[in-house]
Formats: C-alpha cells, sequence, structure tokens
C-alpha cells in the first residue's frame, strides 16, 4: 500500500532518545505533511471500518494516542474516550498501575466514559513493551467493554509486546 509507504518515510529516528541505547521513533514529521497525515488517519479509519465487528467508540491514550483516536472518531461519527495518566480525570474513575522502562506509571478511566459490552477499539502512537496498550485494554475490560481491536501506528516487532495485549493487535507499520 503506497499511503503506508508514505507515511513509513516520514517517520524519524533518534538514537538515544529519551536515554542512552534507546531508539525513538517521532511520528511528528507524519503530522507536518497535512496530505501524509490525513493519508494516516485514512488508513487507520479504513481498518476500523473493515472489521466484522462494528465499533461503538474509540479510545486513545494519554498523549500520542489524543492525536490519531478524535480524528479516528470524527471520521468515523462515534464518541471518542480518553484514556489519562492518573489524576487528571474528574468524577469516579478506576486505576491500572503497570511497569515502564524504568518504574511504573498509572491510567486511569472515568468510569461513567463506558457502559458495559460497548465494542471499543484502542489507540496508540506506538507498541513497544505492550505494557501501555495492556493496562488500557485491562481498564476498559474491567469496565465491561469488548476490546474488539488494539491499534498503533508502529510496532517494535522484536520487543514482542503483541503477547501481551489481551485483545486482537494491528500496527501499519512494523520495526525490528
Ligand atoms: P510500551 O508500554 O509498549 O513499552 O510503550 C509504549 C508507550 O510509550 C506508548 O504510549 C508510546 O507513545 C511510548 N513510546 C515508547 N517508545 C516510543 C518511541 O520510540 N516513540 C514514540 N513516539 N513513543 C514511544
Amino acid at each position: 500500500e503506497e499511503r503506508i509507504a508514505r507515511v513509513e518515510e516520514l517517520i524519524g529516528t533518534h538514537s538515544d532518545f529519551p536515554k542512552p541505547g534507546i531508539n525513538f521513533k517521532d511520528i511528528f514529521p507524519v503530522m507536518k505533511n497535512a496530505e501524509v497525515f490525513q493519508d494516516c488517519i485514512s488508513l487507520l479509519t479504513e481498518h476500523v471500518e473493515h472489521l466484522t465487528t462494528p465499533v461503538d467508540a474509540i479510545v486513545g491514550l494519554d498523549a500520542r494516542g489524543f492525536i490519531f483516536g478524535p480524528l479516528m472518531a470524527q471520521r468515523l461519527n462515534i464518541p471518542f474516550i480518553p484514556v489519562r495518566k492518573a489524576g487528571k480525570l474528574p468524577g469516579e474513575t478506576i486505576k491500572y498501575s503497570y511497569q515502564l522502562e524504568y518504574g511504573s506509571d498509572t491510567f486511569e478511566i472515568q468510569k461513567s466514559a463506558v457502559h458495559c459490552r460497548q465494542r471499543v477499539v484502542i489507540v496508540d502512537d506506538l507498541l513497544a513493551t505492550g505494557g501501555t496498550m495492556k493496562a488500557a485494554a485491562m481498564l476498559l475490560k474491567s469496565l465491561g467493554a469488548e476490546v474488539v481491536e488494539c491499534m498503533v501506528v508502529i510496532e517494535l516487532t522484536s520487543l514482542k509486546g503483541r503477547d501481551k495485549v489481551p485483545a486482537p493487535l494491528y500496527s501499519m507499520i512494523q520495526y525490528h
């Protein structure tokens, strides 16, 4: 697919960021090109449209999932639901803590954000170890939602994060 190649061409690589030994993939150059950014959103949206299960809502992960998720939700004319880092959401919430390379972090969602058996797709920019996506999927499942699929623009396949995610995983671009 030509559009995927155009997205891939614009992804930047920065060695030793944010820490020595880490090869950081930068998706922001994709957004600097309006046409390629449109293509990227179209590809993600078309993928959701082609799923056999109808999807009721798009869930985006703090912070770069907030770039893709709302644009997809608008195109699909369905709700957008945010999963945030702990301490940012008012009202009744549930939390899930997960391991990072160094230390841990906590994700949070409003209990009122989803209803039981709602069919959702979760989106983020990149899957590395899979801890972030797993935490989000666990939150949604514990509220009774059906996680139809988890989607990322980039998958770092050698980290095997896919094995950790408790739902089908789609990635547009893969790096070893
Ligand atoms: P994981 O929990 O899968 O190890 O890490 C994935 C999370 O960390 C995602 O939310 C993603 O935004 C961020 N992340 C980890 N590595 C990179 C990277 O190389 N580039 C970008 N853009 N984000 C990364």
